[in-house]
């Protein structure tokens, strides 16, 4: 961090800083130039606000960050290196990271009832996902929508989980349902809506299932950075960070804006690993397999893919979900991309 003085500074003032700068740990550094002098603060400055500095003194003109205010998710707290979260499943253990292939999320939007997960859970397994997605707690701008089954919609998630092997991902809405969600999911979903909500941010972090935290819909990257910071800070290391698409002024093709660009960006700002959600992301079951073909392109780390056996009559986000069928069809074209990238899983050798 660096002080920037206003022209003229007494220089009682300037030691002032430096004796109150000493008292909260860190080392100034003054540099004397002609006209102003500017102070380089050395030591631990990532809890420091910029403006409770410039308080300090109505002779201080600006203070300024040189490094990112986030620490624990930044890419130098792991000296270039990328982190991998593992996750244990019934199928084995699965890990995301950049040094292991494309792990495949997917299932329904929202958890309907028994025959529709479970026929999801095996057909995605089949066609090669890891996890199965399924709301049971359903965030909906809309009172009026269909709000998830709740705690029965668990219940069905772990049926699911044991007939498929797959491990689970689900949503938490709220901190009071998190004992009951921690008990089914492999993986815990904090929601674009919820990826501010400070609170469940801190109880999602003083669990030690892995969190995958979505971008919320208008939250710049260092927002989101901020966001998975507060569940390292909690003492949780494993967030996996979810690009789903930003609200912009086009609505009228696409739901969202998928922000492919943040797949190399947070490459090079954060060790953690990367998700793209390309069917929150366009909102059109058409555009999915091509976004889900770039996002592997740009880097990515997993998908998620809304899979439901019937689009149609789903009771929350149809449009953008895949026929199994269809699923099948782009895992085997994700398969041809993952490959020529060296990112795609190798299929166990014929054995006789
Ligand atoms: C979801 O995953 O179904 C969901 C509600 O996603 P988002 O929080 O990205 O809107
Ligand atoms: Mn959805």
């Amino acid at each position: 961090m660096i002080i920037v003085m206003r022209s003229g500074a007494p220089s009682e003032e300037i030691e002032r800083i430096n004796v109150e700068c000493r008292e909260w740990g860190l080392e100034p550094e003054p540099i004397v130039g002609r006209h102003k002098v500017i102070i380089g603060l050395v030591g631990d400055t990532a809890s420091l606000d910029p403006n409770r500095l410039e308080e300090l003194s109505p002779w201080i003109e600006q203070v300024m960050r040189v490094e990112q205010p986030f620490k624990r998710v930044s890419r130098e707290y792991r000296h270039g290196e990328s982190s991998e979260v593992i996750v244990p499943t019934p199928n084995g253990p699965v890990a995301f990271g950049e040094a292991h292939p494309i792990v495949v999320i997917a299932g329904p939007c929202s958890v309907e009832n028994e025959e529709m997960i479970v026929e999801t859970a095996v057909r995605v397994k089949a066609a090669g996902a890891k996890f199965l997605r399924g709301g049971a707690y359903k965030p909906r701008t809309s009172p009026y929508a269909f709000q998830g089954h709740g705690e029965s919609a668990l219940e069905l998630l772990a049926t699911a989980r044991q007939e498929s092997g797959l491990g689970i991902i689900t949503e938490v809405m709220d901190t009071a349902d998190l004992d009951k969600i921690y008990e089914v999911a492999d993986i815990i979903q904090v929601g674009a809506r919820n990826m501010q909500n400070f609170s469940l941010l801190k109880q999602v972090g003083a669990q030690d299932k892995p969190v995958f935290l979505k971008r919320g819909m208008s939250a710049t990257i260092e927002e989101w950075l901020m966001a998975a910071e507060y569940i390292l800070a909690g003492g949780n290391p494993n967030v996996i960070l979810c690009e789903r698409g930003l609200r912009t002024f086009d609505r009228q093709y696409t739901r969202n804006l998928l922000d492919l660009s943040a797949v190399p960006v947070l490459r090079r700002l954060t060790h953690l690993p990367i998700n793209v959600d390309p069917s929150h992301g366009t909102g059109w079951s058409h555009y999915v397999p091509t976004m889900a073909r770039a996002a592997i392109a740009a880097g990515t780390d997993s998908l998620m893919i809304e899979v439901h056996p019937n689009p149609k009559k789903a009771l929350s986000d149809g449009p953008q979900s895949l026929t199994p069928d269809q699923f099948d069809e782009l895992m085997k074209d994700l398969s041809i991309v993952g490959t020529a990238l060296n990112r795609w899983e190798k299929a166990p050798a014929l054995v006789g």
